[in-house]
């Protein structure tokens, strides 16, 4: 995600490679490096300036210990520092009013709508609420329409009126809505204009009146780097809002805007965005987002992610499959797919600590599954049942029916006779002595 920060970040503390202990001079010459990568990274000088004092204070009261070196002692400081800059501990959401009432606001184009589907989306399979996606957006009838493709797309229920032309209106029905029809969130869509003006900020505090949310929440588009920040900050001053949605966090290579936004606004950011999907949504976890910028992956996160997708049934069948040795490419494909569920393979292999910097200049395919997927599509269920059945004129029809090669056919048998093995091997002890060897 911030490769070139990242990067910037690992040079300065090369600075101190070497050195025995930690000195004014030496400091004073890494911050100098880490300031410069903050500022680049469209971090508010002001900001940079702050953190890097506070790190030098923090870096010269401490005796290096004897087994931790000058440089990881540093990078130890900058991950603490910079998680707290970046808010501490992870914020909620409340969710204690029946319903519930959350306020969008935000630019056109930050992604409000979006967001808002999405956090419909995590509430109702997370949390098991059941929600209510409310267009309050009174000027765009296409924005109505956008969310209404977006509730159907999660299966959430919408209101909306495009006949009443007052907000505040809107909100008020679709309250009286969710309380009749069981709905215990409510989350208000509202129009976004192109600069927080008085007309948005009018509109905004209205609703806010008349409907007292538990939360309101403001959306930035990562991106936008600096301007993120000022336009938080000029909402802000208005109204006293509750969070920041920073979306697109997946386009933003630079990360000024994750990194300033509490420091200058003095506003939690609650959930990121990563894509443009349904389920691009992560709640923001200062630590996390630290380690990420300084390269060191995101193990936890990853962790989570499998954890999620890991279906527990699924797994007992197809060890018992192995057993008998009756795993197919039927099992295969399942799993194949299981993998693709937790994301692309470029966001999985970003989380792996060290494996970021290899990465970036790799040119991972997310489709390395499609031809696999394409050559057992082409299988006829005995032959997928049993891998041994496919000679020659077998194997030349699959490659025909998936566009594939005869080598590639081949490739793949090969790989599957030996993960077969493998996975043998592995039950009964094998696998948990080989994870105890990851771990270490
Ligand atoms: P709104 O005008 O604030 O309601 O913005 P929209 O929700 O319509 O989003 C504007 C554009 O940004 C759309 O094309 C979205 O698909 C895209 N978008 C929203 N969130 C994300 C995100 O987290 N990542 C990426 N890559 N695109 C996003």
């Amino acid at each position: 995600m911030f490769d070139s920060l990242s990067d910037k970040l690992d040079k300065a503390f090369h600075v101190l490679k070497g050195h025995g202990q930690i000195t004014e001079v030496n400091v004073a010459e890494t911050l100098k490096e880490v300031r410069r990568a903050l500022v680049d990274a469209d971090v508010n000088f002001k900001t940079a300036k702050e953190f890097t004092n506070i790190v030098k204070e923090k870096a010269l009261g401490q005796n290096v210990l004897k087994s931790l070196k000058p440089n990881q002692l540093m990078v130890k400081i900058v991950k603490d520092e910079l998680t707290e800059m970046m808010g501490g501990d992870a914020e909620g959401i409340d969710l204690s009013g029946n319903p519930s009432v959350i306020l969008m606001s935000g630019l056109q184009g930050s992604g409000k709508t979006t967001f808002s589907g999405k956090l419909a989306n995590f509430l109702k399979t997370k949390k098991t609420k059941k929600p209510l996606l409310v267009a309050c957006d009174v000027y765009r009838p296409a924005a109505i329409d956008q969310l209404h493709v977006v509730g159907e797309q999660i299966g959430v229920e919408v209101f909306s009126n495009k006949e009443e032309k007052n907000p505040v209106a809107i909100a008020e029905a679709a309250i009286a809505h969710a309380k009749q029809n069981g709905h215990n969130v409510v989350i208000l869509d509202t129009a976004g204009r192109l600069a927080v003006d008085e007309v948005m900020m009018n509109e905004i505090s209205d609703i806010y009146k008349a409907v007292q949310p538990q939360e309101t929440l403001f959306v930035v588009d990562a991106m936008t780097g600096q301007d993120a920040v000022n336009t938080a900050k000029a909402f802000n001053n208005v109204l006293d809002f509750d969070g920041v949605i920073l979306t697109k966090l997946d386009g933003d290579t630079r990360g000024g805007a994750a990194i300033s936004i509490k420091s200058v606004v003095n506003k939690p950011i609650k959930f990121i965005g990563t894509g443009e999907k349904m389920d691009a949504i992560d709640v923001f976890y200062p630590s996390r987002m630290a380690d990420r910028i300084l390269g060191m992956g995101d193990v936890v996160s990853l962790v989570e992610r499998a954890q999620e997708q890991y279906d527990e049934e699924e797994a007992r069948k197809i060890q018992k499959k192995i057993a008998k040795d009756k795993f197919g490419f039927d099992d295969f494909l399942k799993q194949i797919q299981q993998v693709k569920k937790m994301g692309s393979m470029k966001d999985l292999m970003g989380m792996i600590p060290g494996a970021g910097k290899m990465m970036k200049n790799m040119d991972i395919d997310d489709d390395a599954f499609k031809h696999i997927e394409a050559m057992i599509h082409s299988m006829t269920p005995l032959e997928r049942k049993n891998p041994t059945s496919i000679n020659a004129s077998r194997k030349k029809r699959i490659s025909k029916g998936s566009g594939t090669t005869v080598q590639e056919v081949n490739q793949l048998l090969k790989q599957f006779t030996q993960m077969s093995k493998m996975m043998k091997m592995m039950q009964g002890g094998g696998g948990k002595k080989m994870m105890q060897m990851m771990k270490n």
